[in-house]
């Protein structure tokens, strides 16, 4: 177990979810999302045609290039830490 009271209260490095799911059966490797990141958080796979490495997933502001630049549906989505999801609720239409 690691002591947290030297590292103060935020989340230690291994803890910090990853900010995207790649899945590995429909990616192409094309690695467009990697050359539109803002913060390049993404290096190439070392295979050709191998999804993108997560190098820095700490450094994601969840901005969705990546996902809407991707030109294969389903290869690449963000997941939001719990903190940043919103549950909508309509209100009720009024008649
Ligand atoms: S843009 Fe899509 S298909 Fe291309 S490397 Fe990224 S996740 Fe894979």
């Amino acid at each position: 177990m690691t002591d947290r009271s030297r590292l103060g209260e935020g989340p230690l490095r291994e803890e910090v979810p990853a900010p995207l799911f790649i899945d590995p059966e429909l990616c192409t490797g094309c690695n467009l999302c990697l050359e539109v990141c803002q913060v390049d958080l993404m290096l190439p796979h070392p295979e050709k045609g191998g999804p993108p490495i997560l190098r820095y997933p700490e450094e994601c502001w969840y901005e969705g290039s990546c996902v809407e630049v991707c030109p294969v549906p389903g290869a690449i989505r963000l997941v939001h830490p719990p903190a940043n999801r919103v549950n909508w609720k309509l209100k009720e239409s009024r008649s």
